[in-house]
């Protein structure tokens, strides 16, 4: 058991979209990704992720490969029209504009649902809220820090909105700017209490530096436990001595943009071997935070396999063993997400 100590929040099992999963059933796991996703506000062309023949093809190219877990982050206001159609097991889905009060859209939950089915996989989903400008302020700014988090432990216990199927971690919670937003502190102490009432998971959004210190100091200010947040996009900011201090507060350091390309490739595999140097991998998760069509394989890029294989290998060759790949792909993951 780690990490050692009282009071630690830990889960021995996790929510998915096919229900209640036991820690040591989770495998190799992809922490921060996205299926079916509406980026547009920001991707214009590329950003709608919303064929489910694709993604389904895209998705079972990791469980090919003895993926197991798909940590998916895409919260309400990135699921809007986001999936196609749904067939009729849900009412109530919105298929444009906002998701109503932050909440998931229906068809998107439905068909994350039946891909897991068919492709036998467990999924996890986000709640919480992402950054501005995608959060919906005509509703949020009508609900303090109290009510946000009623919101969200409803998701991760009773269900998200009339689904009956319930969320497993908070995120990804974001930043927008170099600094967090009133808003979005809101919706950070939302997810510290969060937290501190269900023993979820926080993962971050913090693609500028060092917005994830500012991160961690106000969700440990509002109660969440360092052990159990995950700051994401760290790989985004080539800075190693950061990377070092988020872990030795005891946070996850997730690089989660690896989508392939020489020079990309091997700077992340230098930030890796950096923290292996500094005796850090205990604190490292990897994902490829698929958002858009250019980063699926059908378009060339790494969908969900990027990680497994070409960046695993790489990985290999700088000089990390079998059991500190499967340290980082399956021990990090599972005490990420259950302190288990
Ligand atoms: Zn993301």
């Amino acid at each position: 058991m780690w990490p050692f100590g009282t009071g630690e929040i830990s889960m021995a099992t996790v929510s998915t979209v096919l229900g209640e999963v036991d820690a040591t059933e989770l495998g190799m796991t992809l922490m921060h990704e996205h299926i079916f996703i509406n980026s547009m506000r920001e991707e214009r062309a590329t950003g709608l992720l919303n064929d489910y023949e694709l993604m389904k093809s895209e998705v079972a190219a990791f469980a090919a490969l003895g993926g197991r877990t798909i940590v998916d982050l895409t919260t309400a206001e990135l699921t809007s029209g986001a999936s196609p159609d749904p067939v009729g097991r849900y009412s109530g889905h919105r298929a444009t504009g906002y998701a109503e009060d932050g909440v998931r859209a229906a068809n998107n939950v439905f068909h994350l649902t039946r891909l897991a089915e068919e492709v036998g996989l467990n999924i996890i989903l986000g709640t919480g809220h992402y950054r501005d400008p995608f959060i919906d302020r005509d509703w949020f700014d009508r609900a303090g820090a109290e009510r946000l988090a009623e919101l969200i432990i409803r998701d991760l216990t009773v269900g998200i909105g009339e689904t009956g199927v319930r969320a497993g971690i908070i995120g990804e919670i974001g930043a927008d700017k170099w600094y967090v937003s009133a808003a979005e502190d809101r919706s950070f102490r939302a997810a510290a209490a969060a937290q501190k009432a269900t023993g979820a998971a926080v993962s971050t959004h913090s693609s500028r530096w060092p917005i994830g210190m500012d991160q961690l100091d106000i969700l440990i200010e509002a109660g969440a436990d360092p052990r159990r947040v995950i700051i994401g996009h760290c790989d985004t900011i080539n800075i190693p001595e950061y990377h070092e201090d988020l872990a030795r507060r005891g946070a996850f350091v997730q690089f989660d943009t690896i989508r392939g390309g020489q020079f990309d490739t091997r700077r992340r595999v230098e930030l890796v071997m950096n923290l292996a140097r500094k005796n850090l991998l205990g604190y490292l998760l990897l994902s490829h935070d698929v958002c858009s069509r250019t980063h699926l394989t059908i378009d060339g890029g790494g969908g969900y396999i990027l990680v497994p294989t070409g960046f695993s290998d790489a990985l290999r060759q700088a000089g990390l063993g079998q059991d500190e790949l499967d340290l980082i792909l399956i021990d990090n993951p599972r005490r990420a997400l259950t302190g288990a």
